[in-house]
């Protein structure tokens, strides 16, 4: 039965809000679980192996190169290895994941100086529902070191020194040493971790849990971009992908050590679905994993820069991306993104971290939707005209709803009430112009959706007609 279920607002705002249930580190300082706790995710996020994650990241960096470009046919060396490797992994971890190789046959284009067949390795774990939320990283490395003698137009990045500048092409040698230890085997590592942990750890998720390791990132997301825009156009849902791209070394190339916070990029803006699973990162870390800090980013990514992620949100899927705290940018795309500039503690905690906010999306029912089918958001200002009228679709799967608000100029929630097995909520004498509003769904076992907020899309404006 749908109620209308009317609250004051002084109800809902004197209501601190709280992080999503059960999201904790589930540990407390005696090692007893947190109260808020879901036992199974506190041991999901503890096997989570720092032994394992070095393990795999010297086998990667082991392969020498694994530019997209690089040698297919050797069994130890070149990106044909390294993918035949992964996938192997994969089968061995666990029979309840579905492994394959997404292939892609391009032609020559940008910075793919010939037509060559990309490959992303896929593991999937299947959940009782078909959304998915992804746990990514690229296998793919490149080293865009100038050839000695060449001019110095090239960035490190291999890019020019203006951004309308061409693309140079770093290295004619797609075979030279590219070992990317931390960039991105450290992603890659992290993703056939999760994998692994995920798959043993004998949950049932609601969603289906998809691990992937691209190729193609070094010349432009091209594995992440076939693969995401091909599941739009096969209708696909995605709740959350969780990008992870050089996570693996609290050195920075400053000389600044941290090991104990990590930072998220999202793209904007402010209440965009980047943005809610960002913050929602956020606050299960801060349970389940409170030693490590995570610093939200209301940016995309580094200037210049980016990531896989964006394959995902320009498909309209929710995404964000890992980055470690302080970079070494003379290490990356180099010969010289060896071990010996990781830090495998700290990349086990950012394994962590993606452990529990991954498990905690897909244990909870999916976020309610908050606007029509036409795309406009489903608030209103109810009878009086002065209300605060938020109406919402049922997720399937939920129990309750939580409703949160926070004033218009600021950017994270500040109060919440749960309000039932409802699909709106009237309050009487509140301002939808003062407040932003969100809506997450509870499940059964108390997990807690993504947050869908009500947002006013940016007003159509039409040029003035003058006469002539
Ligand atoms: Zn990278």
């Amino acid at each position: 039965m749908r109620l209308t279920r009317r609250l004051l607002l002084p109800v809902l705002l004197s209501v601190a809000t709280t992080a999503p249930f059960p999201c904790t580190a589930a540990l407390g300082a005696q090692g007893t679980l947190r109260p808020d706790a879901d036992p199974r995710i506190a041991q999901l996020v503890a096997s989570v192996s720092q032994a394992r994650l070095q393990a795999t990241a010297t086998t990667l960096a082991g392969f020498g190169t694994r530019s997209t470009l690089s040698d297919t046919v050797s069994t130890t060396r070149g990106i044909g290895a390294a993918r035949r490797w992964i996938y192997d992994e994969f089968k061995r971890m666990s029979p309840k994941l579905q492994v394959s190789y997404d292939r892609h046959m391009l032609a020559q284009q940008g910075r793919i100086t010939r037509d060559v067949e990309l490959v992303n390795v896929v593991a999937i774990l299947p959940g009782t529902s078909a959304r998915r939320v992804y746990i990514t990283g690229h296998y793919d490395t490149v080293n865009s070191r100038r050839p000695a003698g060449t001019d110095a137009t090239a960035t490190a990045a291999g890019r020019g020194t203006t951004p309308s500048q061409p693309l140079v092409r770093p290295t004619i040698n797609d075979n030279a040493d590219a070992p990317g230890a931390n960039d991105d085997g450290s992603g890659t590592a992290l993703t056939m971790e999760l994998a692994r942990v995920f798959a043993e750890s004998g949950i049932t998720f609601d969603a289906t849990l998809v691990f992937v390791t691209w190729a193609g990132e070094e010349q432009g997301l091209i594995g992440s971009m076939a693969h995401a825009t091909a599941l739009r156009n096969a209708k696909g849902v995605v709740e959350a992908n969780f990008n992870n791209d050089i996570v693996g070394s609290s050195l920075g190339g400053n000389g600044i050590v941290d090991g104990e916070s990590v930072k998220i990029y999202s793209l904007g803006p402010e209440d965009s679905p980047s943005r809610s699973l960002a913050r929602y990162v956020q606050r299960v870390a801060g349970t389940y994993v409170p030693s490590h800090t995570i610093r939200l980013m209301a940016r995309e990514d580094r200037f210049g820069r980016g990531s896989d992620h964006s394959s995902f949100t320009a498909n309209d899927f929710p995404a964000i991306v890992f980055r470690e705290a302080n970079e070494n940018y003379e290490r990356q795309h180099s010969p010289d993104d060896k071990l010996e500039g990781m830090d495998f503690r700290y990349l086990a905690q950012n394994a962590r971290v993606n452990a529990a906010a991954a498990a905690s999306v897909a244990l909870a029912p999916p976020a309610p939707r908050v606007t029509t089918a036409g795309g406009t958001a489903t608030i209103g200002r109810g009878p009086s005209g002065y209300d605060a009228s938020l109406q919402w679709t049922a997720s399937p799967g939920a129990v309750a709803y939580r409703v949160y608000a926070r004033d218009a100029w600021t950017n994270d929630w500040q109060r919440s009430q749960v309000v039932g097995n409802v699909t709106q909520l009237l309050m009487p004498n509140v301002s939808i112009d003062d407040y932003v509003f969100g809506v997450a769904a509870i499940g059964a076992d108390g997990h807690e959706s993504l947050i869908s907020a009500y947002v006013s899309p940016a007003r159509k404006m039409t040029d003035v007609l003058l006469k002539k």
